[in-house]
């Protein structure tokens, strides 16, 4: 393996745009410095990158992003809420997205809020109960979910805590000997994810919904998609009991590419 570590020569297209075309750009950029995309192991080996997303509110935009990725042949996991407000699992546009996912090659897998259920720190056992039970019910969606469990907004209590049965994105090693990279907030705007050395493991983490096919600021992004998918529960509530039409599929999601 070998890590191309140099970044002064080869500067990326900065400052970062939230962008798609942004996006596939840094892919190519990782795959061109000799970077492995692998999934959530025991154990990652030198030059491996895992390649993480966070899906809060835009099953949409996650599959947009999907296909850019299994465009260049990469593979990755894709965290999806249980207890969203704006998208469930269970409902056929959404379960379709995460079906043509798999059938891209990537995983699906949980992600957690622990504010569904304490205010603060909770024991590891309560944890896991939970986790388990919000794993079962994904199962029952979509099948084989992924080893591993990302927490959203994660408290501080949670870095670095292992849990019994399935492996936290946040545990000791993604803090010692695995570099994280993550577009929260769109923080890439201030610092850029491939800045400095170019570390030997990675975990890149991206929300699709901060992602489009123009450049938008954190809050624009947040509040646009916000309306997009109220406006489409409000089109299907009317079909449902206004107009009495039950044809799910015309609310199948188009990806933006
Ligand atoms: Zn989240």
């Amino acid at each position: 393996m070998t890590i191309d570590t140099s970044t002064s020569d080869q500067p990326l297209p900065a400052p970062v745009e939230f962008t798609y075309d942004w996006y596939e750009r840094f892919l190519r950029r990782l795959l061109d410095a000799g970077y492995t995309p692998t999934d959530y192991g025991e154990s990652l080996s030198a030059g491996d990158v895992i390649l993480r997303h966070d899906v809060d509110f835009s099953p949409r935009k996650a599959l947009t992003i999907g296909r850019i990725e299994a465009d260049l042949g990469i593979e990755s996991t894709y965290f999806v809420l249980m207890n969203s407000p704006l998208y469930n699992v269970f409902y056929k546009p959404v379960r379709s997205v995460l079906e043509e996912l798999q059938s891209l090659g990537h995983t699906i897998g949980l992600h957690f809020s622990t504010h569904q259920y304490w205010n603060g720190e909770a024991p590891n056992e309560a944890v896991s109960e939970r986790v388990g039970a919000e794993r079962d019910a994904l199962s029952a969606a979509v099948g084989e979910v992924s080893g591993a469990v990302s927490f959203h907004r994660p408290d501080e209590w949670l870095f670095r805590r292992s849990f019994d049965g399935f492996i936290s994105t946040y545990e000791e090693r993604f803090f010692t000997e695995i570099d994280y990279r993550g577009d929260s907030n769109q923080r890439w705007r201030e610092q850029h994810p491939l800045a400095g050395e170019r570390p030997e493991k990675l975990q890149i983490l991206t929300h699709p919904g901060l992602w489009g096919e123009d450049d938008a600021d954190f809050e624009t992004r947040l509040y646009e998609e916000t309306d997009n998918e109220l406006e489409r529960t409000r089109r299907f509530m009317h079909e449902q009991f206004i107009e009495k039409r039950y044809n799910v599929d015309e609310f199948r999601y188009q990806p933006e590419r």
